[in-house]
């Protein structure tokens, strides 16, 4: 490979990467994006999401500018809400406990809506989640929690849409490529090597994105940074995010930064394969918990379900059942909780059982103490305010009253039969420590200055999420950061 063959390498091929790839070339860089997995597992976590972006919006006029074909009935019956920079803002502050980096924030939400708008103008096709943002309650939908947006085709929609238009705009892009440290030489990052087919190679470049993912994927660094137990996390999504670009930017005086404690973690289907799987049919996700109870082996309730919408308490409810005995959970529902199931819930993977009284549906969980479940449900259900109306497209207050562990909304009695209950463990999503960046996605050293030619996005930058994440900032703040880094990486190279 000849020397400078390129001006960008971005190391990486999902949401993040590709958007530093398409806003590099877009500059005029000539840009390769190295990809450690095959062709075929192309696109990392984003190819496993359901496609949604969390971005600020005033009311249907904006969102018709991002989905032009909204049919007249699907504006007739939607309330889309706002969703302001303010609250975008206040969410990023309440959900990681103020410890987000204001800087980082101001950027992720200032440039969604552009982004997005961006992403549309790449070829990417978006359209309203209903059922999953929004319940048809009395004849109308309501979004709630922040988003509504996502891909056509969700995460695979996406990344599909986003080497199409890379291949078009003639990015080279290498698969079964694993960029495996950073090259250095006069002015800063200048290529990576490669381990690609058994061999290594060097491939230069003037400057470099790092969008390659968390250390989700590596059992061992999971253990090391999240701590006991979190070998045994389900992999939610792709098996290639082993903190490669982590590692090989600190290999070079980068500065850690963020929660390395901290991960995006959900109750997941318990016995759920080691690693993601992008056909849904196979899906492990469990997010109807908010029409649940959820008990422990102790019978016990031990989180509140309700608390929030479930954009804001799923991403750390994988840690608290984790923190159980055994590290297992059940949701239970009774006939009038079902209906909000969603597919997932009805698919052969999931560990579920089911009963005509609550005494033989204890029997059939096997490792939940009887006594004390049949008296947690009874107790639940005795505390409950019935007169106020139940409502899921809002925080509708219907909770209960008296109980150690409240639930704050949605609190239907368990009481109609069959009663069904689902097994449940942790899968993790992707983990919050990372690298520092600047506000142009440059990296950071240790005394805070720039390292010459090294830029990143996506999962591996800290400082985003602590404790919790607000559901649909994660794609967001690729694209941001993404679209930025690769802009100011081909912006840098082309004045070398
Ligand atoms: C099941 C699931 C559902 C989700 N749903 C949503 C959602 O709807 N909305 C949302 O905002 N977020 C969602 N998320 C979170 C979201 O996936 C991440 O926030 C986002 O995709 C991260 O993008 P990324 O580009 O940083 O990383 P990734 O998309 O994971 O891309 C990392 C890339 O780096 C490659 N790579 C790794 N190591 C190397 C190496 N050494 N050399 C070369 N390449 C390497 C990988 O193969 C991959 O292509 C979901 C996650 C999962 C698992």
């Amino acid at each position: 490979m000849k020397k400078d063959a390129y001006d960008v390498i971005v190391v990486g091929a999902g949401n993040a990467a590709m958007s530093a790839a398409l806003s590099a070339r877009e500059q005029g860089a000539r840009v390769l994006v190295l990809e450690r997995a095959p062709r075929a597992k192309r696109g990392g976590n984003s190819s496993f999401t359901a496609g949604g972006f969390r971005f600020v919006f005033h009311g249907v006029e904006d969102i018709k500018k991002i989905v032009p074909d909204l049919t007249p009935e699907e504006i007739a019956c939607t309330d889309f809400g706002d969703y302001t920079a303010e609250q975008y803002l206040d969410d990023l502050g309440r959900i990681t406990q103020y410890h987000i980096d204001p800087d980082l924030a101001e950027i992720l939400v200032r440039n969604s809506t552009p982004t997005v708008q961006w992403l549309r103008e790449k070829g990417i096709r978006l359209v309203p989640n209903y059922g999953r943002q929004a319940f048809k309650h009395e004849g109308r939908f309501k979004f709630f929690g922040g988003f509504i947006i996502g891909a056509v085709g969700g995460g695979r929609g996406l990344i599909d849409g986003q080497f199409a238009a890379a291949e078009k705009l003639g990015i080279d892009i290498r698969y079964d490529a694993q960029a495996t440290s950073l090259l250095r030489g006069s002015s800063g990052v200048d290529g990576v090597r490669v381990f690609a087919h058994g061999v290594e190679e060097e491939i230069r470049a003037r400057a470099v994105v790092l969008a390659c993912g968390g250390f989700e994927a590596n059992r061992e660094w999971r253990t090391k940074y999240l701590g006991p137990g979190w070998d045994m996390a389900k992999v939610r999504g792709t098996r290639y995010n082993t903190g490669d670009g982590i590692r090989m930017a600190l290999d070079i005086g980068a500065q850690s930064y963020g929660q390395w404690s901290g991960c995006h973690s959900v109750s997941w289907e318990r016995y759920a394969n080691d690693f993601g799987d992008t056909d849904l049919t196979k899906s492990g996700q469990r997010n109807c918990y908010q029409f649940s109870i959820m008990i422990n082996a102790e019978g016990q309730r031990f989180l509140d379900e309700g608390a929030d919408f479930r954009n804001y308490t799923y991403a750390k409810y994988g840690r608290v059942v984790m923190q159980q005995p055994g590290g297992y959970a059940w949701q239970v529902f009774d006939a009038q909780g079902a209906p909000f199931l969603r597919d997932e819930y009805k698919l052969r993977g999931a560990t579920k059982v089911q009963a005509n009284t609550l005494e033989e549906l204890a029997d059939r969980m096997r490792d939940v103490h009887p006594a004390n479940f049949v008296a947690t449900v009874r107790d639940y259900n005795a505390s409950i305010k019935r007169d106020v109306p139940f409502n899921p497209n809002v925080k509708d207050g219907r909770c209960t009253v008296g109980l150690a562990m409240p639930k704050s909304n949605w609190a239907n009695p368990i009481e109609v039969p069959p009663f069904e209950a689902y097994s449940v463990g942790t899968g993790i999503t992707f983990t919050f420590g990372g690298l520092k960046i600047d506000t142009t996605g440059h990296v950071l050293d240790t005394a805070d200055t720039p390292l010459p030619g090294l830029y990143a996005a996506g999962e591996l930058v800290g400082g985003l999420y602590y404790f919790n994440y607000p559901g649909s900032a994660g794609l967001m703040s690729g694209a941001v950061f993404g679209r930025i880094s690769g802009r100011e990486a081909a912006t840098a190279a082309l004045a070398k």
